[in-house]
């Protein structure tokens, strides 16, 4: 009896096993797949944005590794934050990153999105991108080359191959409050839409 016990417990164990092999082989090949399809959001702030059309069309061609310009931020998945930020930019960037559907990521472009980089003691622009969206991968320099540009999102697409739990859109949910303050430093009250509806019934 305990043995025919034992023996229908191995068999448990074995087809539990056997599915989570294969829900991870369906995981990996679903994050194979939407690390070679990028949709990056067209849109640019700061000298940075100069760098993105070379890269986006036949000198750099960075299609080539399966990534591609959309228009509009429920398209998109990537948003590159391409320079300084003044106050008003941070809003419509705030705004665009919040419409975009998750799996979404941020790349910050330039050295002004790390620490303010020339403009680090400017009274209306903002010094760390970092405390008001989260931010996946940083390419520092000032600017960047298109060069730097495409190792960022290859690094970026290894991340994403790598199932990477510490996303940043995950932080963005988890640590809501955070962002939602500093956001409050510079904006008061008045940020809107807040989209928080969007984060109800998510875990
Ligand atoms: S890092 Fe340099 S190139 Fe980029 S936005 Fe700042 S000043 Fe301009």
């Amino acid at each position: 009896m305990q043995e025919g016990f034992i023996d229908y417990q191995k068999v448990l164990e074995n087809e539990e096993h056997a599915i989570k092999s294969t829900q991870s082989a369906i995981q990996k090949a679903i994050d194979w797949f939407r690390s070679k399809s990028m949709f990056v959001l067209a849109y640019g702030t700061g000298c940075g944005a100069i760098e993105m059309p070379p890269t986006f069309t036949s000198r750099y061609d960075i299609e080539r590794i399966g990534v591609v310009g959309v228009a509009t931020p429920r398209q998109a998945d990537v948003l590159i934050v391409s320079g300084y930020c003044s106050y008003k930019t941070l809003k419509r960037v705030i705004r665009s990153y919040e419409q975009m559907s998750e799996p979404k990521y941020v790349i910050a472009l330039g050295s002004c999105t790390i620490n303010g980089g020339m403009y680090w003691d400017s009274y209306n622009t903002i010094k760390r991108l970092e405390d008001y969206i989260p931010v996946d991968i940083f390419v520092n320099g000032c600017m960047p080359r298109p060069e730097a540009l495409i190792e960022g999102f290859v690094k970026l697409q290894d991340n994403i191959k790598n199932s990477k739990k510490e996303a940043g859109f995950i932080k963005y949910r988890e640590n809501n409050e955070f962002y939602k303050e500093n956001q409050k430093k510079i904006f008061g009250d008045n940020i809107e839409p807040t989209y928080e509806a969007n984060f109800a019934g998510m875990n």
